[in-house]
């Protein structure tokens, strides 16, 4: 892929060029951001093109269409189906997949009834979303003066465009007074998330992270870390988070599908722990990157082949 995108897009069941993927001016998505969106990973493992867990995305996206009141013509097998379609009309490889399930063209009022529901799909090539340096030693972050959505406005656990207009406050902060990245707290005033990432601290063998009623998005990766810490046998506790706690934890991180696991090693110039990155941290990250890009077993049936099965079996034991 030559731009950040490009070749093929799937667009309402058919794969159109780059340049061709529009869209009109006077879309209802365009005023009022009703749409709801994923953001999905495919790895290039050494048993073929992977995605990754496709099937908690795809479950998302429509829980998020069923929380946004949009009827989304394409049921959980025609996304799982489709997102594979695309990834491999644009050659297969590691990529970023952008499904968006959108109100498109009809009229302008608010009230979207009768306005046509339009789903597309692109592969972009996005590599670190942080960057390379981010992975190996960390960021550094500030607290956001933004925070998350107050319950029953905005609704947190649904990924509609809507709701980035938050994130993009936070990121663009942050980035403006010399940060990586934001952390948002809730309207209380607790620990919620990333403008686009979970947040985990580590206080000796426990991991923390905020509850779903922090205003935060069920991060996939998020999921990932729970499954992956017990495996480790270290405890994980969903919790309230007051602010300080950011300052005395021994390692702090973001996880997302763009962000994979980030290790933060500075929070408001404070550095976290000795401000190195973690130990937890870099052991969590290793066994997420060792199944992502194949190198362990998919022991948690997390990886979602692209090429026809045959294929990837071949490739697969050409490998070992
Ligand atoms: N929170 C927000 C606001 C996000 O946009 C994302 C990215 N989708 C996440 C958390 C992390 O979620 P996931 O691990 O599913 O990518």
């Amino acid at each position: 892929m030559a731009r950040e995108s490009g070749g093929l897009i799937w667009m309402n069941g058919k794969l159109v060029p780059y340049e061709d993927a529009k869209i009109h001016v006077l879309s209802h998505v365009v005023h009022y951001g009703s749409s709801v969106f994923e953001g999905i990973r495919a790895y290039a493992t050494p048993g073929g093109t992977a995605v990754f867990r496709l099937d908690r995305h795809v479950q998302r996206m429509l829980d998020s269409c069923k929380i946004a009141r949009i009827a989304c013509p394409y049921g959980y097998e025609d996304l799982m189906h489709a997102i594979r379609e695309t990834v491999r009309a644009n050659g297969g490889g590691a990529c970023y997949i952008r499904p968006v399930v959108y109100r498109g063209f009809k009229t302008l009022g608010v009230n979207p009834t009768g306005v046509p529901i339009d789903v597309a799909i692109a592969c972009l090539n996005w590599g670190k979303y942080l960057g390379k340096d981010a992975l190996d030693h960390g960021i550094s972050v500030r607290v956001a003066s933004w925070h998350r959505q107050a319950p029953n406005t905005f609704p947190a656990m649904a990924k509609t465009g809507a709701n980035y207009l938050n994130s993009q406050l936070i990121k663009l902060e942050a980035v403006a007074d010399g940060y990586e990245e934001g952390i948002a707290l809730d309207v209380w005033g607790y620990v919620a998330e990333g403008s686009g990432e979970n947040i985990f601290l580590v206080r000796g063998e426990t991991l923390y992270t905020p509850t779903i009623a922090n205003a935060i998005l069920p991060g996939v990766t998020r999921d990932c870390m729970f499954t992956l810490a017990r495996d480790m046998g270290l405890e994980v506790r969903e919790e309230q988070i007051p602010r300080e706690m950011l300052y005395i934890s021994d390692e702090v991180f973001f996880t997302g599908t763009a962000a994979e696991i980030t290790p933060i090693t500075q929070i408001d110039r404070i550095p976290v722990g000795t401000g190195a990155v973690g130990p937890v941290t870099r052991k969590l990250q290793n066994a997420f990157f060792e199944i992502v890009e194949g190198r362990g077993r998919d022991r948690h049936g997390w990886l979602f082949p692209v090429e026809p099965r045959g294929k990837v079996q071949r490739a697969a034991k050409k490998a070992r």
